[in-house]
């Protein structure tokens, strides 16, 4: 905050009023490959379903993510295609890209 607020201050006097009285911090799951979500049956573990490495997106991707993964183990045709997410492009280091993300 401290760093911000030496910014605002620069950038509007007026924030010199504004004053730090409590804060917190939490950590994120980062998957450091590609910082997407890996989603579905882990290839060399049967069974073993993964729904992880949000990368600090994972509040809003849960409902559509609780859904797939049902729909996974339960064998049905999921409404929605999320493999893109797939864990084997972890083991094939195969990256999802993005425009925009530097
Ligand atoms: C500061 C911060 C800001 C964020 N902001 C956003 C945002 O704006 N938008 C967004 O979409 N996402 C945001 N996220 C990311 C989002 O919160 C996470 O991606 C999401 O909570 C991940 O959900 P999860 O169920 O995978 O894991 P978690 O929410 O971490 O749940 C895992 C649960 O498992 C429990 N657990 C762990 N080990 C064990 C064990 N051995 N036995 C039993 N239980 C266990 C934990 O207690 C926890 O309840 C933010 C995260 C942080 C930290």
């Amino acid at each position: 905050f401290e760093l911000l607020w030496e910014e605002l201050y620069e950038f509007a006097p007026v924030f010199e009023a504004l004053k730090l009285i409590k804060g917190w911090s939490g950590l994120y799951a980062v998957n450091t490959m590609d910082a997407n979500a890996i989603l579905g049956e882990w290839p060399n573990l049967k069974g073993l379903y993964l729904a992880n490495g949000f990368s600090g997106h994972g509040m809003q991707q849960g409902p559509a993510v609780g859904r797939y993964i049902t729909e996974l183990i339960t064998g049905q045709k999921p409404i929605l295609d999320l493999s893109i997410f797939n864990p084997i492009r972890i083991l094939e280091n195969n990256p999802i890209r993005e425009d925009g993300i530097v």
